[in-house]
């Protein structure tokens, strides 16, 4: 045994640093992890602020499009429902506690140490937290440990503008208090566009500024453009090539200057304009850690800093900022430290083929390559593309439509980018994400057999290209 304290000190209880520490003790060692937010704050951005509270009011969103619907299906609604904000907020409450509860279960039962408090790097294998004595009153503790993980996220980024003060983050939005009846978004990325479909759908005013073209830059083209049609047809006011001034405190609200002279009044506005890793204060620099532009920690491929010690990973590293990325990345580290499960070999993380999801309302599924990159990268594509207004629209009223692109190689037949805007786009994308890891070319697409009636057999059935 070693003679330092632990074997592994894991700073930040988030989805990467949850992950490593159970996995690591799962492996025998003898592990740490400190929670600035302490038990309450286990599990992170995602269960906190993120992922798991933004898909519930996604789906509360989602009952306005389904009262209006059902009476095409001959349901009768006595008057019209009435959305209960304070509710919403207080089951939202309850399910993330219980997952706090659940994460500090898990850690606890898997024989981690969990400390609360925030930590910071003292040396390669030392460290200190902030905790509180007994009587309360503020203390610090020093463990020393073998290899220290660093896993301590992100936080929203806001720009400087003047009433920089008056706006929120999506660290805030969760709990606004009262409901806002108008609600400017600024941004143009998946959180921007996410909040401003649930904030419409669930019966706000809502206005997006985004700075540029088109929304969600980096996603395909087509894409962009007909999810921003659709939210726009759903209500969402969306203004592009737009910027904020200023922000003033009124009587009647927050009136927002807009370059070009246009103005806004809102109740509340959501700056969504990215976020930056969480170094601040955690001793990187005294210790030598090497870290880019933006503070982001910088890794090799196996998420090692350069001081071998320490390793990173998740949304402290600004790679892809994604649960599912992070989760994998821990389970590297934890590989490469304590050896791989009995049976495997050792875990690598790729970056080609992620799927995700914008939680948009429709949504957006996709994977692999866009069409202007794929373009660049395999040179020669055939593109086939599928648009159409689902079965459940015939009946409900609504006007919305589904889009769905394949992108396709053409010299090796392999499909390299699958994209849809449309109901259920994360749950039908993931399982054609297998697909497209294991290398499936058209041919397979067009050898399997589709399920009907879906729309997801429209990914087995396109057969004419539009593009080649
Ligand atoms: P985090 O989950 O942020 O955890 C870091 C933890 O470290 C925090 O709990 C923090 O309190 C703690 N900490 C920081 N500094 C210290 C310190 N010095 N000492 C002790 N503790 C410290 N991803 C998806 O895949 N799907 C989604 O639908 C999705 N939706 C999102 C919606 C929103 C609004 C946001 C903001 C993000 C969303 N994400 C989504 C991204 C996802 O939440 C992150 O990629 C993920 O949480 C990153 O995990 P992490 O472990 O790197 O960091
Ligand atoms: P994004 O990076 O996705 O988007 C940031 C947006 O803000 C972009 O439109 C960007 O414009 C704009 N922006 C940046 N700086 C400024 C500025 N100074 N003034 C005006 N606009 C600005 O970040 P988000 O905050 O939306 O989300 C962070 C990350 O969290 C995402 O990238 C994603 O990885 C993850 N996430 C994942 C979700 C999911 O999986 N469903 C949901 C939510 C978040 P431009 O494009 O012009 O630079």
């Amino acid at each position: 045994m070693s003679s330092f304290d632990f074997d592994l000190f894991v700073i930040g209880g988030g989805s990467g640093g949850v992950r490593a520490a159970r996995m690591a003790a799962g492996r025998g060692a003898r592990v740490a992890l400190a929670e600035t937010l302490g038990t309450d704050g286990l599990g992170g951005t995602c269960v906190n602020v993120g992922c798991i509270p933004k898909k519930l009011y996604s789906y509360a969103a989602h009952y306005h499009d389904a009262f209006n619907e059902s009476r095409g299906f001959g349901w009768e609604l006595d008057g019209a429902p009435t959305f209960n904000w304070s509710t919403l907020k207080a089951n939202r409450a309850k399910e993330i506690g219980r997952l706090n509860g659940v994460y500090a279960n898990l850690l606890r039962g898997s024989g981690v140490t969990v400390l609360n408090g925030f930590a910071r790097i003292d040396g390669p294998h030392a460290l200190t937290v902030a905790t509180l004595n007994a009587d309360g009153t503020p203390g610090h503790q020093s463990f020393t440990a073998a290899n220290i993980l660093i896993a301590t996220g992100g936080t929203p980024f806001v720009p400087h503008f003047t009433g920089r003060e008056h706006v929120i983050t999506s660290n805030e939005v969760f709990d606004l208090e009262p409901f806002p009846q108008r609600l400017l978004v600024v941004g143009g990325g998946y959180i921007a566009c996410e909040f401003a479909s649930i904030f419409n759908g669930l019966g706000a005013k809502v206005t997006q500024l985004y700075r540029g073209e088109q929304v969600l830059r980096g996603f395909d083209d087509e894409i962009r453009h007909f999810v921003a049609g659709e939210m726009v047809k759903t209500g969402v006011d969306l203004r592009l090539n737009a910027d904020v001034v200023d922000v003033r405190k009124t009587d009647e609200g927050l009136h927002v200057e807009c370059e070009g002279g246009n103005t806004v009044m809102a109740d509340a506005v959501l700056y969504a304009t990215g976020r930056k890793p969480n170094v601040q204060g955690l001793g990187l620099e005294a210790v030598g850690v090497a870290q880019g532009a933006q503070g982001e920690v910088m890794v090799d491929e196996h998420y090692r800093t350069n001081v071998p010690s320490i390793w990173a990973v998740g949304d402290v590293t600004n790679r892809v900022q994604l649960t599912p990325v992070a989760l994998g990345e821990a389970m590297v580290v934890v590989d490469q430290l304590f050896g791989p499960a009995p049976g495997k070999t050792p875990r690598s993380m790729g970056y080609e083929f992620i799927p995700t999801a914008v939680f948009t309302h429709p949504s957006i599924g996709t994977v692999g390559y866009s069409e202007a990159q794929a373009r660049e990268k395999f040179g020669a594509v055939t593109v086939f593309r599928s648009e159409f207004k689902a079965l459940r629209h015939t009946l409900s009223g609504s006007s919305e439509r589904t889009l769905m692109k394949l992108i396709v190689d053409t010299a090796s037949d392999r499909v390299v980018g699958l994209h849809m805007v449309g109901a259920e786009a994360g749950e039908i994308v993931q399982g054609f994400a297998v697909a497209m890891k294991a290398g499936a070319t058209k041919a397979v697409f067009d050898s399997t057999i589709g399920i009907h009636p879906t729309a997801a057999e429209e990914f087995v059935t396109m057969r004419e290209p539009v593009k080649s």
